[in-house]
């Protein structure tokens, strides 16, 4: 049920991009009904997870979805890339519980995209408790970057949101170490509860400045498991700390300097200090969504595509496959299903249905 009168307020969708894309030859590039070209496939790799942060998950340790054989994974992505995808995610779950991870990073690695001269840029997403013994070989492999979620800076409300003791250490380590490895600029992604965490902002700040990292606040979205267990947080609009806020703050910290875009599908709008140390990204897909540049295609654990995160529906790519379809006639269902990706998301509206699955068993 919505509250009668949120705290935050709903901007409308930002227009479809509009631009030139005139560099390369373009067609037969997968393009969704809405003209979006889409050039980034997110991969759960795992539906298993080793944190029960309290705003995702129930705090259960049931896995709810198959995993599949990494080569399995590796023939659909082959499909996807042929088609234009040029950025990959892995996440899950929790990635680095997916043992071969290291391996199909490396096969990963030597594919090229079909539509662009650069090479395929594969990426990461990780709470980091375990990166500190594999930001090494993932580097070695041919990852080109990392993000780490972390949702508090100090150790004791960072053991409340992973409700696991003493994780804040290693995920500070791991941060640390894929610094070292060259998986940079390190992103580190916090989701902000109001109440909860939202006195971290200062202090993530200074991390920010002092560890050379790229800090990103998130809005909360309304896509936790659903659950009553002790200590779950159940989204609300109050709860959600908007842009507005997290800009105000910051600029009472000290003064921010925006920073332009990277890209048209940037989904963060991006600061730094009056004295450019440190750097900032707010992703406020609630306040201020920009599902408008959207160019992002999922794929989850147990081999199901997802056109947007709050879709209603999966389409069983990893079915077809075991019925023996070929790569032609894969990469036909692909193309049809994009045709259904959706315009935009209908967060904050009358009507608004909770997706068929949460963050975690979709891949964040
Ligand atoms: N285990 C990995 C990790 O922690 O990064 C990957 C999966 S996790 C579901 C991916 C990201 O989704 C994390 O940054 C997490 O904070 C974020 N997330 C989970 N639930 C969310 C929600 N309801 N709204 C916004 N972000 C959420």
């Amino acid at each position: 049920m919505m509250a009668s009168a949120p705290l935050i307020s709903i901007a409308p969708p930002m227009p479809f991009f509009s631009g030139n894309y005139a560099a390369v030859n373009e067609e037969g590039r997968l393009r969704d009904s809405h003209g979006r070209a889409i050039t980034d496939l997110r991969i759960s790799v795992t539906d298993r997870c080793n944190y029960k942060c309290v705003y995702c998950r129930t705090g259960e340790e049931a896995i709810s979805f198959s995993e599949l054989p990494i080569e399995h994974y590796l023939r659909m992505i082959r499909i996807f890339v042929s088609l234009g995808i040029e950025k990959i995610r892995l996440t899950g779950g929790e990635p680095l519980l997916r043992t071969g991870l290291v391996d199909m990073v490396a096969e990963l690695a030597s594919s090229r995209p079909a539509y662009s001269e650069r090479s395929l840029d594969i990426a990461l997403t990780t709470n980091g408790h375990l990166l500190e013994k594999l930001a090494a070989p993932l580097k070695a492999a041919g990852l080109n970057r990392v993000t780490v979620s972390m949702d508090a800076v100090d150790s004791d409300t960072f053991s409340r949101i992973t409700r696991v003791p003493r994780s804040f250490d290693k995920v500070l380590a791991g941060i640390r170490a894929a610094r070292d490895a060259g998986l940079g600029p390190v992103k580190v992604n916090c989701v902000l509860l109001r109440g909860f965490n939202d006195d971290q902002i200062e202090r993530f700040a200074d991390f920010s400045r002092r560890e050379n990292v790229i800090v990103r606040f998130i809005e909360w979205m309304p896509l936790e498991e659903p659950s009553s267990a002790p200590g779950s947080r159940t989204w609300a609009p109050e709860t959600v700390v908007p842009m507005d806020e997290i800009v105000g703050r910051l600029n009472a910290y000290r003064p921010l300097i925006d920073l332009a875009p990277n890209a048209a599908s940037e989904t963060a709008r991006r600061f730094t200090f009056d004295d450019g140390v440190g750097e900032i990204g707010i992703i406020a897909p609630v306040s201020r969504p920009f599902c408008g540049h959207c160019s992002r295609v999922r794929l989850t654990s147990d081999g199901k595509i997802r056109t947007c995160l709050f879709s209603q529906t999966d389409y069983n790519l990893h079915g077809k496959l075991l019925q023996g379809q070929s790569d032609e006639e894969l990469a036909a269902y692909i193309r049809h299903v994009i045709s259904y990706k959706e315009a935009r998301h209908h967060i904050g509206e009358t009507g608004f249905q909770k997706p068929s699955r949460s963050m975690v068993h979709i891949g964040g």
